[in-house]
């Protein structure tokens, strides 16, 4: 008997990595299509092509019920993507284009929506009320999930806790402000604040006793504390997880970003704030996209 099984994409800047989840929470058959010429004029119609692909491989074995997306910026509550992250995306119909292709059903939602979507339906955390995603890669972005509903506000963007300034003499933002939480602490940030290649660099760097960047590294905690305490204070969740390139770095940042952060936390709710890397490592945005056409339960 074939399993109900989604198609699931998590299309960010610089890759799209396809997938299949079964209802049964089984994710399989991982490929990948990286963004080479960084204009979606010739990535989308190979994202559409490789999915196509997977389609076909994917039956008879399983039952595909429908097409999930996790896209990596702004989606609006009718499933349009606003992102100019990449060249070529105005306009592209996500979702029609992928339904048309394959004959399924297709829904799109921003990559932190899906993050926290499959964190609370897919996640290893047992039972939970609210889990609040919050992705940190070359920014950063949050979703909301509470009694199974994504939190989306009055027109699909809420979750953009990046933007909330967490150090009023910081740096200027693209966004017109100063000092936002993903200028600060983002993975580009960390790599910008101390003047090595990338966040992992510096995590490499404070591990083998560097000082000059392990007071770099503070600095950014600091910072990002201020913007997980406003979070927790916010939405008073179960656990806040940390997913995104940067959450490999596991306890060596949700440690010391949690001590922070309860600094500046009301204290009697101090004891509240669970940190946690994702559950689902890279791929908690793949089995959120499943689970817009999935409708799991717990
Ligand atoms: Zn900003």
């Amino acid at each position: 008997m074939p399993t109900p099984t989604a198609l699931t994409l998590d299309i960010s800047g610089s890759r799209a990595m396809l997938a299949l989840v079964s209802a049964a929470g089984e994710l399989t058959d991982v490929t990948e299509v990286r963004n080479v010429t960084y204009n979606a004029a010739e990535y989308w119609p190979a994202i559409l092509d490789a999915a196509a692909a997977l389609a076909v491989s994917a039956q008879p074995r399983s039952e595909l019920v429908g097409v999930g997306v996790s896209f990596g910026g702004p989606v609006d509550r009718d499933g349009n993507v606003i992102s100019v992250h990449v060249p070529g995306w105005a306009g592209v119909d996500v979702g029609g284009g992928l339904s048309a292709r394959l004959g399924l059903p297709a829904k799109v939602e921003n990559d932190a929506n899906c993050g926290a979507l499959g964190e609370y339906w897919f996640g290893h955390w047992g039972q939970v009320h609210t889990i609040v995603f919050m992705t940190c890669s070359t920014g950063i972005g949050s979703g909301i999930v509470s009694d199974g509903w994504l939190f989306k506000g009055a027109r699909g963007l809420a979750g953009e806790v990046g933007h909330n300034t967490v150090n009023p003499l910081g740096r200027p933002c693209v966004c017109g402000s100063r000092g936002c939480l993903e200028r600060q602490c983002s993975g580009s940030a960390m790599g910008e604040r101390s003047g090595l290649p990338h966040a992992k660099a510096l995590f490499d760097a404070v591990a083998s006793g560097d000082e000059q960047a392990r007071a770099v590294l503070e600095a950014i905690f600091e910072d990002y504390g201020r913007g997980i305490a406003a979070v927790q204070h916010a939405y008073d969740p179960d656990l806040i997880t940390i997913g995104g390139g940067v959450s490999l770095a596991g306890a060596a940042l949700t440690r010391p970003v949690a001590e922070q952060a309860r600094r500046w936390m009301m204290r009697e709710r101090r004891e509240h704030l669970r940190l946690e890397p994702a559950s689902l490592g890279l791929h908690s945005q793949l089995y959120g996209a499943a689970a817009l056409v999935l409708e799991p339960r717990r």
